[in-house]
């Protein structure tokens, strides 16, 4: 008899440890909660972020199969401060190697070790490989790592006429997107800041291409974004842009499945000891995600407003880098030039001065360890998605300085619609750099103020919804589940076509 091959999900993610977490998770839950065999196809970068997330991916590469496909080079193909731009490019450069490692696993004369492609799940920034999909006739998916009010911006934006756009651009006019809190210039995405920029052309092709997918998978839960997901979800509103069913299959920020075996005591970080060491949420963690530098001016401004808050910290902090706030995404060697020079760009004595209340970490830190950690009671963060479910989840009230990207989007969901944070304000007389003042007070808002206290509450009763979705029977994971039946339904019928 032939023997019975599971169903294989083959998934194309982009490079950055904010795609490759989720990611990660999400094949995680293919293997264990929908008994799929998962391939993940990955680029291969030498940054060092990048070299981390491979550690990180091949931590687990006994439950699935992990492709690096050939390396790419984009250095004299695009010249753009635009972070997502460049990823696009990337992936845009590896669809070949991608189409043949697809060919090869769906062709039945090869000798593949692995079973024919039974559905395609790309990354947002590998919309174009849905046409792959699409030739060989296997069922396709966006796995949108980010909100569902990211979604919906992506694909309603292409919807709009070009006039419209530019009026938000240049008259600051809003966007009223169904569904979403009105997108205010103030808090829109970076590529809608300048009308001309090809960035927002390539932002609207990956959005419209996005909609012919067959379904959309979002790190979100039902209970944090019901209007979005409503107005996703209804033919009258973004419904009729899309193709097929939008599954909440998130929060991708509590691991499920096979846990791996306690570190050994002397692998365990010293920000985790450093920590027990701290009263019960009484230290705020700051830390702007895998990319996010600071210029030389705002780390001392960081760092003073820090000290002046009288609060316990720990900070993840990086070598200042001018006029780029995500200077360390996808940068070589950005690893190397902090670790011990830290001093030289921290304020005089700052950190001896600090050295009871703060611990000042170079470069990269257990994050989610850290979150999870009962010390810490506040979370200045750059907002990305990542960063942020990871403090929903851990009930931990966030200051929301958002940077690049969709960073200020997000700022204005976790403050005006999840109830979960307070905003930090950028003066505009300062050119961008926030003072010691405005730190000072934000860190004192979150971590002894009565605001504060109430925000946590707040939080607190979302990190429970989160559990709740993700366990067995509630909304994320009876939404994978249907995810698992529509692809077989699909195949059947691009098998029938
Ligand atoms: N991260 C980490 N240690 C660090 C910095 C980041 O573990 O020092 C992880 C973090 O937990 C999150 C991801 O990297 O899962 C960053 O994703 P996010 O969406 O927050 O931000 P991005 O890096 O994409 O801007």
């Amino acid at each position: 008899a032939t023997p019975i091959t599971k169903p294989h999900a083959a998934m194309f993610c982009s490079p950055g440890m904010g795609h490759l977490v989720p990611f990660f998770e999400l094949a995680k839950r293919f293997v264990t909660q929908l008994d799929f065999q998962v391939t993940i196809f990955v680029l291969s970068i030498t940054d060092a972020s990048t070299i981390r997330s491979h550690q990180f991916l091949h931590s687990a590469s006994n439950l699935f199969n992990i492709v690096s496909l050939p390396p790419v080079d984009i250095s004299g193909l695009v010249d753009t401060p635009f972070i997502g731009t460049k990823i696009a490019m990337m992936m845009h450069q590896s669809l070949p190697a991608l189409r043949s490692a697809i060919s090869e696993m769906t062709s039945t004369s090869t000798s593949s070790d692995l079973p024919p492609v039974t559905a395609l799940i790309v990354d947002i920034f590998g919309i174009e490989a849905l046409a792959i999909a699409e030739e060989f006739r296997i069922p396709k998916y966006v796995f949108d790592i980010s909100s569902a009010w990211y979604l919906a911006t992506m694909l309603y934006a292409p919807t709009l006429d070009v006039k419209v756009l530019d009026e938000h651009a240049n008259k600051k006019l809003p966007i009223k997107i169904p569904g979403c809190t009105t997108l205010h210039f103030e808090d829109t995405h970076d590529v809608f800041e300048d009308p001309n920029s090809p960035a927002r052309s390539r932002f609207l092709c990956r959005g419209k291409e996005a909609s012919t997918a067959d379904g959309f998978l979002v790190n979100t839960w039902e209970d944090l974004e019901p209007k979005t997901l409503k107005a996703l979800r209804d033919t009258k509103l973004l419904g009729s842009i899309i193709r097929g069913p939008v599954y909440p299959v998130g929060p991708m920020a509590i691991p499920v499945g096979p846990t791996p075996p306690p570190q050994p005591v002397s692998r365990r970080s010293h920000v985790l000891d450093w920590l027990d060491l701290q009263p019960t949420e009484s230290v705020i963690y700051v830390s702007f995600g895998s990319g996010g530098t600071l210029s030389a001016k705002q780390t001392i401004e960081l760092a003073y407003g820090l000290e002046l808050s009288q609060q316990r910290f720990v900070w993840l902090v990086r070598a200042p880098v001018e006029n780029d706030a995500s200077g360390s995404y996808l940068t070589v060697g950005n690893d190397d030039r902090a670790g011990n020079i830290i001093s030289d760009y921290l304020p005089d004595g700052f950190l001896s001065r600090t050295y009871n209340v703060g611990l000042v970490v170079p470069t990269w830190a257990p994050q989610t360890e850290i979150l999870g950690h009962p010390s810490i009671g506040g979370f200045l963060s750059h907002c990305g998605w990542n960063s942020s479910i990871e403090s929903i989840v851990n009930g931990v009230p966030m200051v929301a300085w958002p940077f690049y990207a969709d960073h200020k989007l997000t700022a204005a969901m976790l403050t005006e619609e999840f109830g979960v944070a307070i905003r930090l304000k950028v003066s505009s007389s300062s050119n961008g750099v926030v003072g010691r003042e405005e730190v000072k007070m934000m860190v004192r808002r979150i971590m002894v103020d009565e605001e504060g206290h109430s925000i946590r509450s707040r939080v607190k009763e979302l990190k429970h919804s989160a559990r709740k979705a993700l366990s067995e029977g509630g909304t994320s994971y009876c939404s994978l589940s249907q995810v698992a039946k529509d692809c077989q339904i699909r195949l059947q019928a691009y098998s029938d076509l």
